[in-house]
């Protein structure tokens, strides 16, 4: 077997050959045991088939690389609609509910950014983490600090990582320290979004990211209703309903709006490229808005766990045809690999059965859907780009030897149930290797 590449150049077709599994809806997956995977020198899938049905077209062109991955996995790079880059150094702190924990270990962190050498440092670490959990689209949060956003945009674009991301936007009831003058939290993050929208070639993209209801002002939440309708493309990206002493004083803040989510609406924060992160609390009609609108929801079922905050309301979101994908929501949610957060989907709800196809759909090409990119990446599908990954569940202790000689759906159960980042090997973004264990 040859080494995959890890350099920047691609001067070949490369040939990948492994089981490939890929969702086409949440039901339906795509399922080649003896595949391939050849994706040209720009990085883009020109075919997916079984392997004897490509060999003759491949096998003897000097300009062709085959890397056989033997019987491991080729699944599409998975989606995390939702998670803080400056709280990898939080996670684990012992729970409490949402307004204690931000005030008692996330604040004082996120603080710190304010240094734009941690800030990059730590930037680093995050992105890292990112390739080797085997995420390939981060839906992230940075803090309110312009130097230390621009610092992790900078590393996102070195490291060829993929990210829809944007600098938080506090002005009221924050600690002194990440409390923002409402001018300046709105021309930086326009700045911000001029400056890296659409660079790496559509790797990076801009969102703008007021952190939720009780951090904000009317004047702040309509600023940013003005900057999404203005720059087309760009992303909004907070938190909605998440814990019920949040909603509670968000009611209090702004007395006129019927819901959590009509606050948002009435200032122009909804609609297609609206990542609404947790929105565990909403009533039947805030559910009918975010599907008609179509809205996007992060759901993050590991951290609501971790802070107690509620059951999001799987079924009925799933029925009402709303976009949904899954957030690890780090540092509220412990890990950041996907398969963890799929198995806690699942284990969340007390009265629903969850299948592994649909769970893996959620963190691929459902997610990819509720990021408005499905028809760049999420499944391995000729024409998109390859974002993939090579999984080996046997690498972990606890699931069988022979796994990989088993039948698919008993290989996703694994993956699902018992899966975490070591059962990744090699993370591509746009056919480019950025991990290889
Ligand atoms: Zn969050």
């Amino acid at each position: 077997m040859q080494a995959p590449e890890s350099d920047l150049t691609m001067t070949s077709t490369k040939v990948y050959l492994g089981h490939v599994i890929t969702p086409l809806s949440s039901t339906e997956y795509l399922d080649y045991v003896s595949g391939a995977l050849v994706v040209n020198s720009l990085g883009k899938i020109v075919d997916v088939a079984p392997w004897h049905e490509l060999k003759d077209k491949y096998i003897n062109d000097s300009n062709v690389q085959i890397i056989d991955f033997g019987q491991r996995l080729l699944l599409p790079g998975l989606v995390d609609l939702h998670l803080h880059l400056p709280q990898v150094s939080q996670t684990g702190r012992s729970g409490e509910h949402l307004m204690a924990w931000l005030n008692k270990y996330i604040f004082p962190a996120e603080a710190r950014f304010a240094d734009t050498n941690h800030a990059r440092k730590i930037a680093h670490w995050f992105f890292d983490e990112l390739a080797s959990n085997g995420t390939t689209l981060a839906v992230v949060f940075t803090t309110i600090h312009k130097a230390a956003t621009d610092a992790a945009f900078e590393v996102a674009l070195n490291k060829g990582s993929r990210v829809i991301m944007g600098k938080v936007m506090m002005d009221a009831n924050s600690p002194e320290a990440l409390t923002e003058d409402t001018e300046t939290s709105l021309r930086e993050s326009e700045e911000l979004a001029v400056k890296w929208h659409g660079q790496g070639d559509g790797l990076l993209l801009y969102a703008f990211t007021p952190r939720f209801g009780v951090t904000a002002t009317p004047e702040l939440l309509a600023g940013v209703g003005r900057l999404f309708a203005k720059h087309a493309g760009t992303y909004v990206h907070t938190h909605l309903s998440e814990a019920k002493e949040e909603i509670q004083f968000v009611s209090t803040q702004f007395p006129s709006a019927r819901s959590y989510l009509d606050v948002y609406k009435g200032f122009g924060i909804i609609g297609e490229r609206t990542v609404f992160a947790h929105a565990i609390h909403l009533d039947d009609q805030d559910i009918k808005t975010v599907a008609d609108s179509r809205s996007s929801l992060a759901h993050c079922p590991s951290s609501n766990f971790f802070l107690k905050s509620g059951v999001f309301l799987y079924q009925k979101i799933r029925d009402a045809g709303c976009l949904f994908g899954l957030g690890s929501d780090v540092a509220a949610g412990p890990s950041m690999s996907l398969f963890n957060v799929m198995k806690d989907a699942n284990y969340m709800q007390p009265d629903i059965w969850i299948e592994p196809p649909e769970l893996l759909y959620r963190a691929t090409l459902g997610g990819a859907e509720a990021a408005h990119l499905q028809h760049i990446i999420g499944s391995l599908t000729v024409g998109k780009e390859a974002d993939f990954i090579v999984v080996d569940p046997s690498r972990k202790s606890g699931i069988v030897d022979d796994i990989l000689s088993q039948p698919t759906d008993e290989i996703l159960s694994s993956l699902v149930f018992l899966g975490d980042d070591r059962l990744v090997e090699a993370t591509y973004v746009r056919g480019r290797c950025i991990f290889q264990m």
